[in-house]
């Protein structure tokens, strides 16, 4: 007898189950690889294997919104922030790991707890008991197919074609200007007007840039004509972009009265208004590439970006639209889902929302309800993201960034000096969280 299950031992089933268990609840975790079945990117049996990177990214927790994210988890007790500060290896101000001895180490923490039952099994339905589905961006098809029955098949994306997102503060606005086409619908998007020249010059900068190959495994990457990357559009002729997501008709340039010869724009991607995507812009070119390209954009030339472009075979859901602030499936609470499969992006981001399913899952079993981290908090921040504060149909995987919290308020400081600010009122905020929801620090 379990009191909860656990699908997918990976970063975020591996913690959920952790913090379960810790919390006293019985916990089946079925995981499919030592069953019989594999992913196309993981190559062991065991939890929490990292894929790629052995990276954790910054560990810096006063000026960088991932590293704030450590200390929290930290704070939580999190398995896997002890297991990867435990297996370190040296790499400057980020958090690296021995990926083997890190996911050993998770692997020997699950397997020997008391409160938990690893099963290797691969799960095709969703269940009818509480359950956390944590199956990750490669999820096994058959529980693909049962998600999307669920929750109508668009709302489960197998591919993500990602835009830039870029800070608002970091957006010149001597250059560009606020409005729709046709001046339709408000004045809702940023518009960055390019001349003749400077457009000649960013497609045959896109032609030239380095792009990021396809994996094996990946080349059957739909692209659907409506989200194809912009360097395959530059490829088609230099006409192209400018009929496409650089068009400038219906525009007017207060500047000059005329429409721009070509323009880039941008939509509000956040109900904070911190973060903006530039509208059609999924690329594979190389993301350093992308931002010395991208900075050539009047008005992005200091442009600071919370997310670069990508496109990679992923699945998630939108979240935004489909789960509840504890993040239960709302036409099946029983279910709730954590990791990357919400739409979060990374190691770090998809253990840490497997904390919060657990903890919410734990004090639900104890019939209260555990008040969401405040949005102060880089945790709070991540979760309200997922949970509501993104734009559900423009919705795209999302690394935890300051971007994601409220503006800071008080008089303007200098860049430098906002990442302490915001870093600041977060640790203020999560120790009000501890207190007053009566969790213990670890
Ligand atoms: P996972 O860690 O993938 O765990 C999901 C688990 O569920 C797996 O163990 C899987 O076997 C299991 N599973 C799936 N379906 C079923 C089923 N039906 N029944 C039972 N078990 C199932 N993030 C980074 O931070 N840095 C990187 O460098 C990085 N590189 C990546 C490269 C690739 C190719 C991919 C695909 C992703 C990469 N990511 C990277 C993202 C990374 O996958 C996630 O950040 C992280 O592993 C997600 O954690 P998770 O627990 O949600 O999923």
């Amino acid at each position: 007898a379990f009191g909860i299950q656990i699908v997918g031992g990976g970063l975020a089933g591996s913690e959920a189950a952790w913090q379960l268990a810790e919390a006293g609840v019985k916990v089946r975790l079925s995981e499919m690889r030592g069953g019989g079945d594999m992913t196309p990117a993981h190559e062991t049996d065991r939890l929490a294997e990292m894929v790629c990177s052995n990276s954790f990214r910054s560990d810096d927790a006063e000026n960088n919104a991932v590293g704030l994210l450590h200390q929290e988890m930290r704070a939580l007790g999190s398995l896997i922030m002890r297991a990867a500060d435990k297996h370190k290896v040296p790499a400057g101000s980020a958090l690296a790991v021995d990926r083997e001895a890190f996911a050993a180490e998770v692997t020997a923490a699950i397997g020997g707890h008391p409160n938990i039952t690893v099963v290797r099994e691969r799960i095709d339905v969703l269940p009818d008991h509480p359950t956390i589905i944590a199956t990750g961006p490669l999820t096994g098809s058959a529980l693909a197919e049962a998600i999307a029955k669920e929750t109508g098949s668009d709302a489960l994306a197998f591919f993500d074609a990602i835009a830039p997102i870029v800070h608002r503060d970091s957006i010149d606005m001597s250059v560009c200007w606020m409005a729709a086409r046709w001046d339709k619908g408000g004045k809702d998007y940023i518009n960055c007007p390019m001349t003749k020249e400077q457009y000649d010059a960013f497609v045959a900068a896109l032609n030239a840039g380095e792009k990021t190959e396809f994996k094996e495994w990946e080349k059957d990457t739909p692209y659907f004509e409506g989200c194809m990357p912009i360097e395959v559009m530059a490829a088609r002729g230099v006409e192209t972009l400018r009929y496409g997501p650089m068009k400038g008709v219906g525009l007017d340039d207060p500047k000059t009265g005329r429409w721009p010869y070509a323009c880039v724009q941008l939509r509000q991607d956040n109900a904070l208004g911190t973060l903006w995507n530039m509208v059609g812009f999924q690329t594979k070119l190389k993301h350093g590439e992308q931002v010395r390209i991208f900075r050539t954009i009047p008005g992005l030339e200091n442009a600071e970006f919370a997310r670069l472009g990508g496109i990679h075979r992923n699945s998630f859901i939108r979240s935004p639209e489909l789960l509840d602030g504890q993040l239960r499936l709302k036409s099946k609470p029983n279910i709730r889902f954590a990791g990357q499969i919400t739409g979060c992006e990374g190691y770090v981001e998809s253990a840490a929302v497997g904390i919060l399913a657990a903890r919410f899952a734990a004090a639900e079993r104890e019939g209260h309800t555990l008040p969401p981290p405040p949005v102060e908090t880089a945790l709070g921040a991540l979760l309200n993201h997922i949970t509501g504060g993104a734009d559900a149909e423009t919705y795209q995987p999302m690394n935890v960034n300051f971007g994601l919290m409220p503006p800071l308020t008080g008089p303007k400081t200098k860049k430098a000096d906002r990442k302490k600010l915001y870093t600041e009122r977060a640790r203020v905020a999560l120790g009000e969280w501890l207190t007053s929801a009566e969790l213990e620090p670890a």
